[in-house]
């Protein structure tokens, strides 16, 4: 399928591995010029140079952090008028609600909520003028379905995904979606490591103890970050701007609902 963005620009935040970069690298598949960041440097331009020798385009990286307001600008500079913007960062860690005092609670507000939304503000009035704009935020499955040890993250979540539920609405007209994708289990960094200690006391690889874990969920297996990519190319395509402020659940069936 020719999805129609061939020679657009995109900003990809957090790519370096993982989610984001299996989004970088299927949007440039699709013929996009990338800027591309996360904060390790040598992680950050070995992913730029593999995206640039699958597909030939133009991938600028940019090693930042860009949950802080110079990162983001950063980002920016290098890429001024996005035509897609990806917004992605990681995520706030497991834990007991009591152990989590202000401090711990701005930081997820502040990563998972804040950044994107400034990232939105910084880019959504050029993409109106041009009468062309794709934004997809990664959030979670557990914006539909709270994962209670996730306590930081559903709720910086939510508060974005309600934001942007009301400024799709107000720019969808000028050719601009927001659309969020609400993540399940991908087999990325951030899934292994959150499992790792589960794996111990299994005595399992930690592959071999994820493929295990969901043996019994509908789909059988956690998802491939090649299906994430693909799937979040199609709701940035040209031919995809009566999406708006949807929130897609890719969790390979996990969240049981007839409808919705
Ligand atoms: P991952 O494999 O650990 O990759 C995270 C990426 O983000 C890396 O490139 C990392 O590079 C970058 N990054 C982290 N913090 C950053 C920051 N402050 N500024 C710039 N780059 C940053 O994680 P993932 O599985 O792709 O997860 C991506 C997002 O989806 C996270 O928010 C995660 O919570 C969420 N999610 C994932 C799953 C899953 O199953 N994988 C499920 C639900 C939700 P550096 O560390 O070098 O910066």
């Amino acid at each position: 399928m020719d999805l129609g963005i061939k020679d657009k620009k995109a900003i990809v935040c957090a790519a370096s591995k993982g989610l984001g970069r299996a989004f970088a690298m299927a949007l440039a598949k699709n013929g996009v010029d990338l800027v591309i960041n996360s904060r390790t440097a040598s992680e950050l331009e070995a992913t730029a140079a593999e995206i640039r020798a699958a597909t030939g385009r133009s991938v600028t990286a940019i090693a930042c952090d860009i949950t802080t307001p110079e990162g983001r600008a950063k980002v920016l500079a290098a890429c001024p008028n996005p035509d897609i913007l990806v917004n992605n960062a990681g995520g706030p860690p497991r834990g007991d609600f009591r152990d989590w005092n202000e401090a711990d609670w701005a930081k997820a507000v502040n990563g998972n909520m804040i950044t994107p939304i400034m990232l939105i503000k910084s880019v959504v009035v050029g993409m109106i003028a041009r009468m062309c704009g794709r934004i997809v935020n990664i959030t979670s499955g557990s914006v539909k379905s709270a994962i209670p040890e996730l306590g930081m993250s559903n709720g910086a979540r939510a508060g974005l995904t309600g934001f942007v539920g009301g400024l799709a609405r107000q720019v969808a007209r000028h050719n601009v979606t927001i659309n969020g994708h609400l993540t399940g289990p991908f087999l990325t960094d951030r899934l292994r490591s959150g499992r790792v200690e589960a794996a111990k006391k299994a005595g399992l690889p930690i592959d071999e103890f994820l493929t295990q874990a969901f043996k019994n969920s509908p789909a059988g297996r956690p998802g491939d970050p090649l299906e994430f990519g693909e799937a979040c190319a199609f709701l940035c395509a040209a031919s995809s701007g009566f999406i708006v402020g949807q929130n897609l659940l890719l969790d390979g069936g996990a969240f049981n609902s007839t409808m919705g």
